[in-house]
C-alpha cells in the first residue's frame, strides 16, 4: 500500500480557480500600491470583520498569539496575577500570560465537549485571579453565561480565545463580542485562513480600543511619542486585502464544514461504533456520567451549533495512534490537537496547577484524532474516509 496522501487532513491549495483568480489580482494590486504595512485595506477589513462579529472595534494585528499577548497587556496583566485557562487547548493561549509574567492557572475540561469546565473555573478563582481564557476549541463556543457572570461578580476580565471559532455563536451573537475581548487567528488552519500569519482583536470597550491601537505600534500615540510599551503587532497590507476578499464568503465555507461534519456523523452512528459522550450538555454542572461504551465518541455539540474548525473524535481503548497510523497507511491525513495537555508541558513545569491531575483532559489528550476537515473536502472523500475508520475496527 502506498504511503502517499490521497486525503489530506488540511488542504490551503483546493479555492476555486476564479477565486485564486481574484487573489492574484489583488495582490498585484497591493504590490503596486506601495502600502505594506496596515493602510486601507486592512482598515476596511477590520470595517468589515468588525460588522460580520457585530463588535464595536476589530483591530487586525499580526497573529492570533499576538492577539493574546495584547489584550493581556491592555489589561494590565503582569507579574503576581493569575489568568485561568483551559490545560487542553493550543499553546498560546497560556504561553501569553507566561510571557508576561503572569501565572497561567490550569484548569480541566468540561465531561462533554472538549471546552473548559465552568465547575473547574470557579474552583481555580483566588483573589489574585485577574481574567479567565474561555477557548471555543475546535470551533464550539465554549460555556460562556456562567463565566462571565463569574467574572462579572469578582470585576475580572473575560478574554474570549476564538482563534478556532470564527463564525460560530453563543445564544445566536458572534463569540468574540461577548466577553471583554476576543482574539481570533487567521492561520491558514483556521476557518477564515489567511495567507501568512494574521489575528484580530475586539472589543466594544473605547478605553481598550484606543489602548489595544497604541500597543499595537510599539505604545506609540504621536509619532516617536511612545506612552506604552507596545510591540510591533501590525497586520500586513497584502494579508487584510486577501482576508477581504474571502471574508464573505466564510458563511458558506463555516456551512461546507457542517455538512461535511453531519455526513461523518451519519456514517459513523450508522456503523454502530460511535456515539455521542453524553445524551446533553452538562457543561456547566461538572457531572462525570459514565461514557458510553463504543470505539468512538463523537464531537458533541453544546448549546450553538459547531462550527468545525476540527472534527474531532476521541478513539477509546488505547487505539488512537494505532487507528492513525491506520489511515495513514491510506493515505489518510489525520492530526492529533492535542497530544499533551499544557499543565503536563516541560514549560510549566514549577507553575503549581502544572502539578494537578487534570484526568478529563489527559484522557481527552490521549484520545482525541481529528479527521480530514476543510470546506473544499468532497463528499466522497468523507466517505473514503469513514469507510477506513469502520475497516480498522472490524
Ligand atoms: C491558532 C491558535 C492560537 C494562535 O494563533 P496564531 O495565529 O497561530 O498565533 C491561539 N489559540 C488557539 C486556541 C489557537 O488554535
Amino acid at each position: 500500500m502506498s504511503g502517499a496522501v490521497r486525503i489530506p487532513q488540511f488542504d490551503a491549495t483546493r479555492d476555486e480557480g476564479a477565486f485564486k483568480e481574484a487573489l492574484k489580482a489583488k495582490a498585484g494590486e497591493v504590490i503596486e500600491s506601495g502600502v505594506f504595512i496596515l493602510g486601507p485595506e486592512v482598515a476596511c477589513f477590520e470595517e468589515e470583520v468588525a460588522r460580520y462579529l457585530q463588535v464595536k472595534h476589530a483591530l487586525a494585528v499580526s497573529s492570533g498569539t499576538d492577539a493574546l499577548v495584547m489584550a493581556l497587556m491592555a489589561l494590565g496583566i503582569g507579574p503576581g496575577d493569575e489568568v485561568i485557562v483551559p490545560t487542553y487547548t493550543f499553546f498560546a493561549t497560556a504561553g501569553s500570560v507566561a510571557r508576561l509574567g503572569a501565572t497561567p492557572v490550569f484548569v480541566d475540561s468540561s465531561p462533554c465537549c472538549f471546552n473548559v469546565s465552568v465547575e473547574a473555573v470557579q474552583a481555580a478563582l483566588t483573589p489574585r485571579t485577574r481574567a479567565i481564557i474561555p477557548v471555543h476549541l475546535f470551533g464550539q463556543a465554549a460555556d460562556l453565561e456562567p463565566l462571565l457572570k463569574l467574572a462579572q461578580e469578582r470585576g475580572i476580565a473575560v478574554i474570549e480565545d476564538a482563534a478556532q471559532a470564527i463564525g460560530a455563536t453563543y445564544q445566536g451573537k458572534p463569540v468574540g463580542g461577548h466577553g471583554t475581548m476576543g482574539c481570533f487567528s487567521f492561520y491558514p488552519t483556521k476557518t477564515l485562513g489567511g495567507f501568512g500569519e494574521g489575528g484580530l482583536v475586539t472589543t466594544h470597550d473605547d478605553a481598550l480600543a484606543a489602548r489595544l491601537r497604541i500597543l499595537r505600534n510599539h505604545g506609540m500615540e504621536k509619532t516617536y511619542e511612545h506612552v506604552l510599551v507596545g510591540g510591533n503587532f501590525r497586520m500586513h497590507a497584502l494579508q487584510g486585502a486577501l482576508l477581504r476578499l474571502r471574508l464573505p464568503r466564510l458563511p458558506d465555507l463555516i456551512e461546507k464544514r457542517r455538512r461535511h461534519a453531519a455526513h461523518y456523523r451519519r456514517l459513523f452512528l450508522d456503523s454502530g461504533l460511535a456515539a455521542d459522550p453524553v445524551s446533553r450538555c452538562v457543561c456547566g454542572q461538572g457531572v462525570d456520567a459514565a461514557l458510553p461504551d463504543v470505539p468512538l465518541l463523537l464531537p458533541f455539540t453544546c448549546n450553538d451549533p459547531h462550527t468545525f474548525n476540527q472534527f474531532t473524535l476521541r478513539v477509546r481503548g488505547g487505539r488512537r495512534d494505532d487507528l492513525r497510523a491506520y489511515l495513514a497507511a491510506r493515505g489518510i491525513g489525520t492530526a492529533v490537537y492535542y497530544p499533551r495537555p499544557l499543565h503536563q508541558q516541560p514549560c510549566f513545569q514549577g507553575i503549581p496547577s502544572a502539578n494537578s491531575s487534570l484526568p478529563r483532559a489527559e484522557a481527552m489528550a490521549a484520545e482525541a484524532l481529528s479527521l480530514p476537515m476543510f470546506a473544499e473536502l468532497r463528499e466522497d472523500e468523507v466517505d473514503q474516509v469513514a469507510r477506513a475508520v469502520v475497516e480498522f475496527f472490524k
